[in-house]
């Protein structure tokens, strides 16, 4: 049985255990926010039997982020991609996701779910495009036979784009960026092109099966997320999200979990209208964005203005967030790349954790607090996101100076505020 059946049928799984002890929380109230469809535990029966251990995704959880890799056409080679999923883990990604569309996908994708422990998403139509000449060529038996295939290799949630439908298409003609979702403009172009409904709607059921034979969750793709400021909250977007609410009750109907895809480029002053929106629309399914990208003038500096929006939406109920690297838009990221995307992420999930008070989000805050008053570096290094760039910094700055452990090179021993205060400290007693 799926997690998603065990929780209807009343029974509390290893897993939903697993998940309620990670995240303080009685096993019984994560049964229930998995029963509601609030709360889902990506874990393919087949990963779960290798390496996995389940986490929850869900707005009563702490906010996860998820690491986008794989190869392009272009660019890199297998060994380097799981190089750089082994360091997305190492650096605190959730999830990764395995996005390749080059040479060697299936040889990629099943080395990583080997050797990862945490769930796997894919996006299924990459492996259909790579195989075939052109989109146009595809078949939807061709695109079952696939997610069949990953589902039998252990892949955690797939991401695929059912609730684009031909009714939205023309919605799309005022947008500045047209589609932006690899997955959607190529189910868009095969709709247009073979004057069809959209297959993964049309074959919705049948996906339904595959996903609930091996656990698989479902991400319902955002293939009309808007991709710049401009077109944000537009009537293609709103649109396909209400296709995608009435697709999560089917999915649940066959007793499939269900996250749901956002977006994307939003204004921050939209971020919050968008998630609520989202949550309603789809009855309460976790929401995984894509940051939001909350300006479209800082190429390079993507990771910071998309982990702006990603705090605000996170804060608001989002409840997984898809880092974006500095690369964004330029190109395929490298292990730096990478290691700053997951680093901006695990800032704005956590900033959001502690704003909305979860348990013990802020320990780690005030145990860093009483390091930083008590100049004990190594345990500054310790509890950072970050700790090799933490000490690689203070070391760089202590080197041309005398400088000792009681202060460091940004005020100086005269102005010191923290060694002032001690001082200040002393004199009171
Ligand atoms: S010198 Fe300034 S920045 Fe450095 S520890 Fe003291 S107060 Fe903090």
């Amino acid at each position: 049985m799926t997690q998603y059946l065990e929780a209807l049928s009343g029974n509390v799984t290893p897993e939903m255990i697993a998940v309620a002890q990670s995240e303080f929380l009685e096993p019984e109230f994560v049964r229930r926010e998995v029963a509601e469809g609030r709360l889902v535990i990506p874990a393919n029966k087949v990963h779960l039997q290798k390496s996995l251990q389940p986490i929850g995704i869900g707005i009563a959880l702490r906010t996860k982020i998820n690491a986008n890799l794989g190869n392009s056409a272009l660019s890199s080679d297998a060994q380097c991609e799981i190089a750089k999923v082994q360091y997305a883990v190492k650096y605190g990604a959730d999830t990764v996701m395995d996005l390749s569309t080059g040479a060697d996908i299936d040889l990629i994708r099943q080395r990583i779910i080997d050797e990862v422990t945490v769930p796997v998403g894919t996006v299924p139509l990459y492996q259909v495009c790579g195989e075939l000449e052109d989109i146009l060529d595809m078949t939807p038996q061709h695109f079952l036979d696939a997610v069949e295939h990953q589902a039998r290799q252990g892949v955690d949630y797939m991401t695929i784009h059912a609730g684009l439908l031909q009714k939205n298409l023309p919605m799309i003609d005022s947008r500045l960026a047209g589609i932006v979702s690899r997955g959607g403009s190529l189910t868009a172009k095969w709709m247009v092109a073979h004057r069809r409904e959209n297959p993964f709607y049309e074959y919705f059921d049948a996906l339904c099966e595959i996903m609930r034979e091996y656990d698989v969750c479902w991400s319902i793709g955002d293939g009309l997320r808007p991709g710049c400021l401009h077109d944000a909250s537009d009537a293609a977007q709103f649109g396909e999200l209400d296709t995608m609410g009435e697709l999560t009750h089917r999915a649940w109907k066959h007793g499939c979990q269900v996250m749901i895809e956002g977006p994307g480029h939003v204004p921050f002053d939209q971020i919050e209208m968008n998630i609520k929106r989202q949550i309603e629309v789809c009855h309460g399914a976790p929401f995984y964005v894509l940051g939001p990208v909350v300006c479209d003038i800082a190429p390079g500096y993507d990771h910071i203005t998309s982990a702006i929006g990603a705090t605000l939406a996170a804060y608001h109920g989002a409840a997984m967030l898809c880092y974006v690297t500095p690369k964004e838009h330029l190109g395929l990221p490298n292990m730096e790349d990478v290691r700053q995307g997951v680093i901006a992420y695990k800032i704005a999930a956590h900033a959001a954790d502690v704003a909305r008070q979860r348990p013990h989000a802020r320990d780690r805050d005030d145990a860093m607090s009483r390091a930083r008053f008590a100049f004990d570096w190594e345990e500054q290094f310790r509890l950072s996101l970050d700790p090799a760039r933490a000490q690689e910094y203070y070391e760089e700055s202590r080197q041309s100076t005398d400088c000792d452990e009681r202060y460091c090179t940004m005020c100086g021993p005269k102005f010191c505020a923290m060694r002032t205060t001690q001082e200040l400290k002393q004199i009171q007693q």
